[in-house]
């Protein structure tokens, strides 16, 4: 993992320089864990609309997006230990996450939501506007679910599979500890209720 290196640097070196193993170890597992959080909540919408759906009088008028968040896993490399075969912490070198590939040679990468705000990035006139909408309206169905809680944001991907998600959540959970990462702007957590829009699928699913 690397990070911009700080302008008082020797200029002639390279922009960017990567992270120690211990900054690095701890980043890569935060990344991850944002996927891991991110697809169980996922899951989560999908139940609820699943569920809402098999008790629905008729079926909805429109089609239901099949999206999740990438596979995902962590690879620690460690030092070779003498005298012992048992790794550990201090043993770490590098991690890595890898990432299932998402097919961008044949699948456009677009940003469907922005983390700074709640409404859908494409326009309307848009092929994939609807994929925008249908994500606006998940994030309404996990803020609605949770007791206001949580949603997720910054959603980016294809039509079909999305990666590096942001946990949108009250900065003070965990103690003023930024568990999350530093996507996860309080202030626009705050005016979710203000910035969000109803649109077809709310309504369809009876969202509050
Ligand atoms: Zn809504």
């Amino acid at each position: 993992m690397y990070r911009r290196r700080s302008k008082n640097t020797d200029s002639n070196s390279s922009a960017v320089t990567r992270y120690s193993y211990a900054d690095e170890y701890a980043l890569t597992v935060q990344e991850a864990n944002l996927l891991y959080w991110a697809s169980s909540l996922m899951g989560f919408t999908y139940s609820f609309i699943n569920h809402f759906i098999t008790n629905a009088p008729v079926e909805p008028p429109f089609n239901i997006p099949q999206l999740r968040f990438v596979h995902a896993g962590v690879a620690v490399v460690h030092d070779q230990v003498s005298g012992t075969n048992v790794a550990n912490v201090s043993s770490i070198h590098r991690t890595y996450l890898l990432e299932e590939l998402i097919d961008t040679e044949n699948e456009d990468f677009l940003k469907f939501i922005h983390n700074g705000n709640a409404l859908p990035l494409l326009p309307p006139s848009h092929p994939l506007y609807q994929i925008a909408e249908f994500l606006c309206f998940t994030q309404h169905v996990q803020y609605f679910k949770t007791d206001r809680a949580v949603f997720l944001s910054d959603l980016q991907g294809t039509k079909t599979l999305l990666t590096d998600p942001q946990i949108m959540t009250s900065p003070e959970i965990a103690g003023g500890n930024n568990i999350f990462g530093e996507g996860n702007v309080g202030k626009v957590f705050k005016e979710f209720p203000e910035q969000h829009a109803c649109n077809d699928y709310c309504e369809w699913f009876k969202l509050p």
